[in-house]
């Protein structure tokens, strides 16, 4: 039997009816500022994106944007100031940013508490203890997803395909956290088929295209699919229009791929997210509660 589909939209559904109680609870509208530097087309959708979200859901969401020119000392006085502006709840800072400002330094001049993207030291120090934080929305929304399914985390056997900082590495402490067996992969990682093959949770952020076939996948496997791989092809209207719609999207003659194989992953899987439709939504969702999760406990609500 194919593998149930793990609906994206319809978890991020429930986080963002989470974050309108929470409003409504805190009776105030906390306060999110996105910040871009630059005209990179895809970091001005997704900036715009959580703005709109933001606004949607009954925050106060703002975008500020700067020129390409924009010099470091630049940037680190911006985020001084709204550090300091007691009406900013939640600061994120668009990455990549130019190449003269270092994107570390910057993260590292976020105000801990203001810090919706959990990227600061001091969240990614208190997640590695177990210990209360803002996390990385990216995992936070897998775990949520992995929850949805009724699957026990505990004790399962979970490998995760990629240690970036941002998706591998914080994915792995909270599978830590929740009492999974965990296995970490990464590029110079042996016969990775063996070790995916061992996996009752399998997470793959390695950004590369279905490289994660249904031959290195456990029968009766949660897969969760991070990847999100746009892939030019002259055949991309064709792949999109042979394949199940809900997982390509054909786009200006690329296609929309994550780094598991849907079709061959999911007769062999119990339960599968789709891309797009899967982790995606999850993403801006998680933002948008570790927003109110920071304005309730900087204000002490
Ligand atoms: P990243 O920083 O490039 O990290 C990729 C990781 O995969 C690295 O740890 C790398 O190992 C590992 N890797 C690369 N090739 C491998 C191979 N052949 N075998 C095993 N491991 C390999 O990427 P990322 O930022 O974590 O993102 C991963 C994917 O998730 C991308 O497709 C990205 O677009 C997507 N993503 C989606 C969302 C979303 O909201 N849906 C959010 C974030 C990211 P090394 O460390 O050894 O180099």
């Amino acid at each position: 039997m194919p593998a149930q589909l793990i609906d994206g939209k319809a978890v991020a559904a429930t986080v963002e009816a989470e974050v309108r109680d929470e409003i409504t609870r805190l009776g105030f509208s906390p306060g999110l500022v996105a910040v871009r530097v630059g005209n990179d087309p895809a970091s001005e959708i997704y900036v715009r994106n959580k703005a709109r979200k933001a606004r949607e859901l009954g925050l106060r969401g703002d975008e500020l944007i700067f020129p390409e020119s924009m010099t470091e000392a630049e940037l680190l006085a911006e985020i001084a100031r709204l550090n300091g502006d007691d009406s900013v709840d939640g600061i994120l800072v668009q990455l990549p940013l130019p190449k003269q400002i270092g994107a570390r330094k910057v993260i590292d001049a976020i105000d801990p508490a203001k810090d919706v993207d959990g990227f600061h030291p001091v969240n990614v120090g208190l997640l590695h203890l177990g210990r209360p934080t803002l996390a990385p929305c990216t995992p936070a929304g897998c775990i949520r997803l992995i929850e949805s399914t009724g699957v026990t985390i505990e004790g399962a056997h979970a490998v995760v395909l990629g240690r970036s900082d941002i998706v591998g590495k914080p994915m792995a402490a909270m599978l830590l956290q929740r009492h999974a067996t965990v296995t970490i992969c990464h590029s110079r990682s042996r016969d990775l088929g063996a070790i995916t093959r061992q996996a009752d949770i399998l997470v793959a952020a390695v950004g590369r295209s279905i490289m994660v076939r249904g031959d290195m996948i456990k029968p009766g496997a949660v897969v969760i699919d991070v990847g999100m791989n746009r892939v030019e092809s002259p055949f991309a209207d064709r792949i999109a229009h042979d394949a199940d719609k809900s997982r390509l999207l054909a786009k200006n003659g690329s296609v929309l791929l994550g780094d598991v194989d849907f079709a061959t992953a999911r007769e062999i899987a119990a339960w599968i997210t789709p891309v797009p439709g899967g982790v995606g939504p999850m993403t801006i969702a998680m933002l948008m509660k570790n927003t109110v999760t920071a304005a309730a406990s900087r204000r002490g609500a």
